[in-house]
Parts: C-alpha cells; sequence; structure tokens
C-alpha cells in the first residue's frame, strides 16, 4: 500500500476527499485512528478526539508524519461541553466539517450478565456508545445542514443486530445505536446528508482489555476504516445506509 507521503504527491480522484474536514471520535487507537490514517490517505483533513491527550497526541504525530494534516484535542464525548468545544475547535482549526465518524466507544463494563452490572456499569455504556452519539451528531448537524452537505458515519456492531449472553449492556447501547442513527438518516437526508452505520464483527484491537485474538479469524481495524472509506466517496446520488462486515474466514 502507498503511504500517506506517495499519495499526497498525487492528484484528482486518487485523493477523491481533499478539501474535506473529518472528524473521527476515538481516534487515538484502534478503529478510530485506522479511520483517521485512511480517511487522511484519501485526502480528508483530520480531526481526532480522545480523553488520554498523550495517547492522543502520539497518535496525532504518527498521522502528520505521513503527511497528513490533523489537529488533536482531547476531549470526553459523553459530555456536551466537551463536545461543542471539539467541534467548535475544529472547525477554527480545519475548517467546516463534512465527515463525522462516531466512533468511541467502550466494551467493559458492558459485558456479563445482567443480574451482575451496576447502575454505574449502564450509565458508562449508554453515555459512551449511545449518548455521545447524540451529543456530537446534535452538534454537527446544523452546521452540515447550513451548508447542505454532510457524512455521518456511525461505528456500530453485529452487537447491534444480534444478542449473546453476556451481551445486555453492551447490546442495548448498539442496538439503540442502530435506532438512533435510522431515525436521524430519515431526519437529514432532505439535507444532503447521508447517515450511516457500519456494523463490525470482532475486530482484532485492544478494545477493553480484551486478549490478543487471531487475527486471522477477526476483522483488522483496517478492514472497518476500508469501509468508511468507502462510504465517504460513494457516488453523491446514492446513500448506502448500513454495511454489516464479517470477516472472510468463519471465527
Ligand atoms: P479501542 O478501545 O481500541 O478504542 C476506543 C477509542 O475510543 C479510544 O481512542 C478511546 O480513547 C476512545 N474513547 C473511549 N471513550 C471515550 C470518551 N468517553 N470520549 C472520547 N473518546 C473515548 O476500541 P475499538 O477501536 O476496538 O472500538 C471502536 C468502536 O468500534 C467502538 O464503538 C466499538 O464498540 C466498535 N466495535 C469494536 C469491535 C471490536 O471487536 N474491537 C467490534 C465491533 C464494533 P480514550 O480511552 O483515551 O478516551
Amino acid at each position: 500500500m502507498a503511504n500517506i507521503s506517495e499519495v499526497n504527491g498525487r492528484t484528482g480522484s486518487e485523493r477523491p476527499l481533499a478539501g474535506q474536514v473529518a472528524l473521527v471520535t476515538g481516534g487515538s487507537r484502534g478503529i478510530g485512528k485506522a479511520i483517521a490514517r485512511k480517511l487522511s490517505e484519501l485526502g480528508a483533513a483530520v480531526s481526532l478526539c480522545a480523553r488520554d491527550a498523550k495517547a492522543l497526541e502520539k497518535a496525532a504525530l504518527e498521522l502528520e508524519g505521513l503527511g497528513g494534516r490533523v489537529y488533536a484535542h482531547a476531549a470526553d464525548v459523553t459530555r456536551a461541553a466537551d463536545v461543542a468545544a471539539l467541534v467548535r475547535a475544529t472547525e477554527d482549526n480545519l475548517g467546516p466539517i463534512t465527515i463525522l465518524v462516531n466512533n468511541a466507544g467502550i466494551g467493559n463494563p458492558g459485558f456479563g450478565p445482567v443480574q451482575e452490572k451496576s447502575e454505574e456499569d449502564w450509565n458508562k455504556v449508554m453515555n459512551t456508545n449511545l449518548k455521545s452519539v447524540f451529543l456530537m451528531s446534535a452538534a454537527v448537524a446544523p452546521l452540515m445542514i447550513a451548508r447542505g452537505r454532510g457524512d455521518i458515519i456511525n461505528i456500530s456492531s453485529l452487537a447491534g443486530k444480534n444478542t449473546f449472553a453476556g451481551g445486555a449492556l453492551y447490546c442495548a447501547s448498539k442496538w439503540g445505536l442502530q435506532g438512533l442513527a435510522g431515525c436521524m438518516a430519515e431526519d437529514l437526508r432532505g439535507h444532503g446528508i447521508r447517515v450511516s452505520l457500519i456494523c463490525p464483527g470482532s475486530v482484532a484491537t485492544d478494545f477493553s482489555g480484551r486478549g490478543p485474538k487471531d487475527p486471522r479469524k477477526v476483522l483488522s481495524a483496517e478492514d472497518v476504516a476500508h469501509a468508511v472509506g468507502m462510504l465517504a466517496t460513494q457516488g453523491p446520488q446514492s446513500f448506502i445506509s448500513e454495511v454489516a462486515l464479517r470477516p472472510v474466514t468463519k471465527p
């Protein structure tokens, strides 16, 4: 694969997102970092957020080193004030946001039987995986509406379509996300804004401190990033509303 510096030397359709600004939540590691890199390779300026400022800065420097235009802003996306500051600072530093990727999410403390979960666990998982998407989208949508365009891409999960033992809180948050995004899509499509969902199966990341997985049997973060790139570069008249993503090899 070409690196970003090589890609930056090209013109035209090889950098189809040139001039666009993407905001990726949870961009310091895992899937979010791979998405930021992919969108940067495709030509977008990229804004990243996460809570851990040090890890975020490291990821941003890495991306910058590959030639991308990057802005990093520490923020907790469960807090409305942080979200407002993040959106404002992104537009001040990079320009109008045209792509929002709601990626930040947690697994634990969402996993385990419901009778072992606390109200605090519920709030943490719901606030991170669901409320954050509401806050981010509600902050960015008016800006996109005013400009008559935009993509809001939500990283859900196959857990947003299925149920399994020990998945109650996590599945509830992702099923909620499916509903939220589906309704937002109907609210916003008349304004030229596409709201879509990507539902990956297991991905080889450090998600919630789970142990390493056999990378041959799961998706890679780059697979998910590729799907985000596909959605962001689809035809102007087309609206891919949902992508279910599975590894070729059955786990
Ligand atoms: P990681 O744990 O590797 O990364 C999560 C990212 O989100 C980090 O950058 C983290 O940074 C950030 N984050 C978490 N909470 C917040 C918050 N409150 N505010 C701002 N940033 C936050 O997870 P993955 O990359 O694996 O997962 C990304 C998304 O993909 C999640 O929505 C997840 O549900 C989904 N997904 C993951 C799958 C998997 O198997 N890995 C499968 C299907 C879907 P920090 O901690 O510093 O805030």
